[in-house]
């Protein structure tokens, strides 16, 4: 047991309290209550995930961290607090913003990410790494999800932090984020760890594909089996559940998912304006190759099969495009 690292967690944990002490009590905590209010969010949420709000002032934390002994140097390691420029002392790291506790696997406050009340950048801000906190090997949420990952033998994975809460108010106890978008092999072996399989929900926009087209090798590297979630252009999940309510996000998208292969012809498919001819071509020859990096001779089968009863194409001039593919991709 390192004494200083137990320290470090014990000053994020009267942070954490600190913080949502001020979002519930303060005068100034107000506007941030009614912004997550106004986001759907409900008193027993903010409390079961301990988010709170950091006074707009230089060194409200600073004090009472100090008033209790930690010492500054260690609490600015740790990143709840900043030194000032010409050495006369420290202030408060983060300040008017909403703060969202970290946790690590044992469910120890390891550090924050901290956003923006309404709209401004950055819209997120994390604590820096520590000794306590390792963006490659923290899971959002992990330590409240392990139980319902492992019987469940699945994991929802996904982009934002929000995400993760309003899913979880949903219904959703499996849920977890990264810190951003950025997948580690590390995450992936920690997901493995718990679940066999990987329900991919990240964000309905452009962002949200490329980092879904990104991250499933390295998932499927690490021996998950992958499944996608399908979200209206433009929505993440949380846009979801404001929008439809939690049982149609149930029913419609956690309930719901398709194959990594559907799941790449849908958005091919989005990319093609399908009245004109043009369109139907260009999409059907990208259709192909998709499935033509299928393994199963059976599956490609069934793709082959629904293209070519939507089309009107003969299933034997798709299948000799697909071999055609095939042998180029070998
Ligand atoms: P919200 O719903 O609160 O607006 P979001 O989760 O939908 O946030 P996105 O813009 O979709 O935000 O980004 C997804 C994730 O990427 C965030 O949850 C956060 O982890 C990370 N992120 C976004 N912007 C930043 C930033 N400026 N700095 C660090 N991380 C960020
Ligand atoms: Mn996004
Ligand atoms: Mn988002
Ligand atoms: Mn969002």
């Amino acid at each position: 047991q390192d004494p200083t690292r137990q320290k470090l967690v014990e000053a994020h944990e009267l942070a954490v309290k600190f913080y949502h002490y001020f979002l519930n009590n303060a005068r100034q905590g107000e506007k941030a209550k009614r912004y997550l209010r106004d986001r759907g969010m409900s008193d027993k949420l903010i409390d079961q995930f301990m988010i709170g709000y950091a006074p707009d002032d230089w060194d409200v934390l600073t004090k009472f961290l100090m008033g209790r002994g930690f010492d500054p140097v260690l609490l600015e390691q740790g990143g709840l607090i900043s030194a000032k420029n010409d050495g006369s002392g420290y202030v408060d790291r983060f300040r008017g913003r909403i703060m969202f506790p970290l946790y690590d696997a044992n469910g120890k406050a390891s550090a924050f990410a901290a956003r923006i009340v309404d709209e401004g950048s950055p819209k997120y801000l994390n604590s820096p790494e520590s000794r306590l906190f390792v963006k490659s090997r923290t899971l959002y949420n992990l330590h409240l999800a392990k139980a319902a990952i492992r019987k469940r033998k699945q994991v929802v994975l996904f982009e934002g932090y929000m995400d993760v809460i309003k899913a979880w108010q949903a219904g959703v106890d499996n849920g977890i984020a990264t810190m951003g978008t950025a997948l580690t092999e590390e995450h992936c072996s920690m997901m493995r760890r718990h679940a066999e399989e990987v329900l991919l929900c990240y964000d309905g926009d452009d962002a949200g594909q490329a980092a879904a087209f990104k991250n499933i090798p390295l998932l499927e590297a690490a021996g998950l089996k992958v499944v996608m979630a399908v979200l209206p252009k433009g929505k993440d999940p949380d846009d979801y559940i404001s929008e439809y309510g939690p049982d149609s996000f149930l029913r419609e998208v956690i309930d719901s998912p398709v194959s990594v292969t559907k799941f790449k012809l849908i958005y091919s498919r989005k990319n093609h304006i399908l009245l004109k001819e043009e369109g139907r071509k260009n999409y059907l020859m990208e259709a192909v190759a998709i499935v033509a990096g299928v393994e199963s001779s059976t599956e490609r089968e069934v793709y082959l099969k629904e293209l070519s009863r939507e089309f009107d194409i003969s299933l034997d001039a798709l299948k000799q495009d697909c071999h055609g593919m095939r042998l180029e991709l070998q």
